[in-house]
């Protein structure tokens, strides 16, 4: 039997079962096993009937004298019994459990735990839980899996309680603990103080005291990110033992050429990142390295950079942005640095081919494009927008007899340990400042009462000479004709708020990409003031006068997006505002969007947002197949090191997979390959 067997294989679970349990995300043996309650109570205190006490949580073993059922109004229930011990009596009330009755008896003994409450001077119990128990039981709790302990309590849906669960998990985790072996190396658990699984698994659901509780999490924990991280080493290794990449000698006196050519100086931020990038190219290891910095922090030209000496060295260079405009953009940006060069820039897009020495282009580049020469370099802009198998396809695409080196780009603000638990395989360098003279934009979550005087606002930034973006509603997550659809009625809506006298353009997703060039280049050069776009298409665009991002319904998209969405203005050297807009009428929305009034640092916004969102909301991680953390936390850095550091040891061994078979089979039955495509 494996972990990752279906629970519907199992009689005792039935079909209407199985799918309530699909909401909570549980389908195999492993899922329930793994289910990680949200909180404990600690009824572990075992009492007396005469010695109860207001407010506190207990357990009385007791029994019952009498008990009934009343109807309500309304049809309600109320459950009514009266039991008692050797000292005294007491009153319990269930609500709405009407089949209680048919559960308990006159006479029946139970042991019931909950918070002991007061009604007009008399104690009692209010919605309890209780368990029925023996003489026997009297003598030895130690059976009792909903009272006389602490109890573990779950997320729950209709139909699925905690109750249910804990007594499901109770009788397969023995199942499971019969075919599991513990997959963790001796030696590491001894290094790190971590408990058998065994015992955590018992621990996590059936803990005898706080301490049991923490040092089973402190395993999970462990387990979680040490086989992620394992994972990742071994893809690394695969990546980089396998093939070999162009050494791309550098040549110092020619950089310090293009360093002079640049109109300004690079920030210490971006001498670090081109340092370590220039390095991974003189290898014959395939480069595969992560730069990751803000919008704005410059990374285009540190590409340019690594494009320009692999050019030197005599190879072609790549470079992959996810839509037409940003390539069109990227393809105009290096050209006015590798010109001076004599490097052509090239572009490849469904509706443009034209081949130089370096190409930019969108996924085109996959689909259709042939080079005769190696390629040394490619470069792929905001890499989470590929998908898995196009980054793979990419690199196969244009190996020869050299793996070209691989520099992805991200502008979202991954916080360094994630980035870590995350791209364990990757090489990572972080922009971590914006270049000098950035000014702050400042923004401001809008009430809709002031509305008309936010599209003043926009009418004066105008008059003034300036221009803006607005951000029209996020209908739904792909662009969908009903997203289009409501652009243009919140087009025609704007076009009548601003006149006929200030020039407009609308972008969308189905427009055609010349079309979209069109109003991009009327956009950059004046022609239009306000170019209203839906959320979906990249506005990565440089234009440096314009001074208002509008965003409506901010409340759904996450902090991080919002904050690479006003990066779009206050580029240039005018004081620039953001203006959130959103329906939403919830004080914790209000607050999270309000964040972005006072915080400017992507990765510490991204960091709130993760603990309003989770991780899955905020990168999209369920969709695109990345794993969710149920006992690791993304922002222990000190766990997600010692794990890295433990999974690099264990393939340092070649024979690993003999030596450690019981991990070898638990990572292969993890199936981790998508968790990153390289
Ligand atoms: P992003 O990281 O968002 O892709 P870009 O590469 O587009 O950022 O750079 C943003 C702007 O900053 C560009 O206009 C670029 O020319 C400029 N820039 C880049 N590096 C520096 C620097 N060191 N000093 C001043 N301006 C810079
Ligand atoms: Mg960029």
């Amino acid at each position: 039997m494996k972990a990752n067997y279906p629970l519907s294989n199992f009689n005792s679970i039935s079909a209407v079962y199985l799918k309530r349990l699909g909401k909570l995300g549980i389908a195999t043996l492993e899922d329930l096993i793994y289910y990680p309650p949200s909180k404990y109570q600690d009824f572990s205190k075992i009492s007396k009937i005469s010695q109860l006490k207001p407010d506190e949580n207990v357990t009385i073993f007791a029994q019952i004298e009498n008990i009934s059922s009343i109807r309500l109004r309304f049809g309600k229930f109320l459950t009514k019994a009266i039991v008692s011990d050797s000292g005294g009596k007491l009153e319990i009330i269930w609500f709405n459990q009407p089949y209680l009755g048919k559960i308990l008896n006159k006479n029946d003994l139970i042991s019931i735990s909950g918070k002991v409450s007061v009604n007009q001077a008399k104690l009692q119990l209010i919605s309890p839980a209780f368990e029925k128990m023996d003489n026997f039981g009297l003598k030895n709790h130690d059976f009792l899996l909903h009272t006389a302990r602490i109890i573990a309590v779950y997320p729950e849906t209709k139909g699925v309680s905690s109750k249910w669960l804990r007594t499901k998990i109770a009788s397969f985790l023995d199942i499971y603990l019969q075919f599991e072996t513990d997959f963790l190396p001796k030696n590491i658990k001894k290094a790190k103080k971590l408990i058998d699984l065994n015992d955590a698994l018992n621990w996590l659901h059936f803990p005898q005291n706080l301490d049991q509780i923490e040092k089973a999490r402190r395993r999970l924990a462990f387990d979680e990110l040490f086989l992620i991280q394992l994972a990742a080493q071994l893809r690394k290794n695969d990546w980089k033992q396998g093939e070999t990449a162009p050494e791309i000698k550098i040549k110092s006196k020619q950089i310090e050429k293009f360093l002079k050519n640049l109109p300004f100086k690079l920030t210490q931020a971006q001498k670090k990142s081109v340092n370590e990038i220039l390095a991974d190219l003189e290898k014959s290891v395939p480069a595969n390295r992560l730069l990751e910095g803000d919008v704005g922090s410059g990374k285009t030209v540190v590409a340019a950079l690594a494009i320009y000496a692999v050019h030197l060295a005599g190879f072609l260079s790549i470079f992959a942005a996810p839509t037409e405009v940003l390539a069109f953009q990227h393809q105009k940006t290096l050209e006015r640095i590798l010109s001076k060069f004599d490097i052509s820039v090239g572009i490849w897009t469904k509706s443009k081919k034209i081949k130089a020495d370096v190409i930019c282009g969108t996924h085109a580049l996959i689909s259709s494009l042939e080079v005769d020469k190696q390629v040394g370099l490619i470069v792929i802009d905001e890499q989470q927008r590929f998908g898995v198998a196009q980054r793979a396809k990419m690199i196969f695409n244009f190996e020869k007899k050299y793996r070209p080196h691989l520099l992805t780009m991200t502008a979202t603000p991954i916080p360094r340990t994630l980035a870590l638990t995350l791209y364990g395989d990757l090489d990572l360098s972080i922009l971590d400042s914006l270049p000098e003279g950035r000014q702050k934009i400042d923004t401001f979550v809008v009430p809709q009462t002031k509305r008309e005087a936010a599209y003043k606002f926009i009418e004066k930034q105008i008059a003034n000479g300036n221009q803006a973006f607005i951000i029209t509603p996020l209908i739904e997550l792909s662009e969908s004709l009903n997203t289009i659809r409501a652009a243009k009625e919140e087009f025609a809506k704007l076009q009548k708020v601003f006149g006929p006298n200030i020039k407009m353009g609308l972008l969308h997703g189905r427009l055609k990409s010349k079309e979209k060039e069109d109003i991009m280049t009327k956009f950059k050069n004046n022609k239009i003031q306000i170019l209203v776009s839906t959320p979906i298409v990249e506005v990565g665009i440089d234009i440096a006068n314009a001074t208002v991002m509008m965003i409506e319904s901010a409340d759904r998209f996450g902090l991080a997006q919002l904050h690479q969405l006003r990066g779009r203005v206050g580029r240039g050297k005018y004081k620039s505002y953001c203006l959130l807009f959103t329906d939403s009428q919830s004080s914790q929305s209000i607050k999270r969007l309000k964040s972005l009034e006072i915080i400017d640092n992507g990765p510490a916004l991204a960091e709130i947002d993760l603990k309003y969102r989770g991780p899955g909301e905020v990168y999209g991680f369920k969709q695109s197949g990345y794993i969710n953390l149920k006992f690791a936390n993304f922002f222990d850095h000190k766990q997600i090191i010692n794990a890295q550091s433990e999974a690099k040891k264990i393939v340092l061994d070649k024979n690993f997979s003999q030596k450690y078979p019981l991990l070898f089979a638990k990572l292969k039955s993890l199936q981790f390959d998508f968790v990153h495509p390289n």
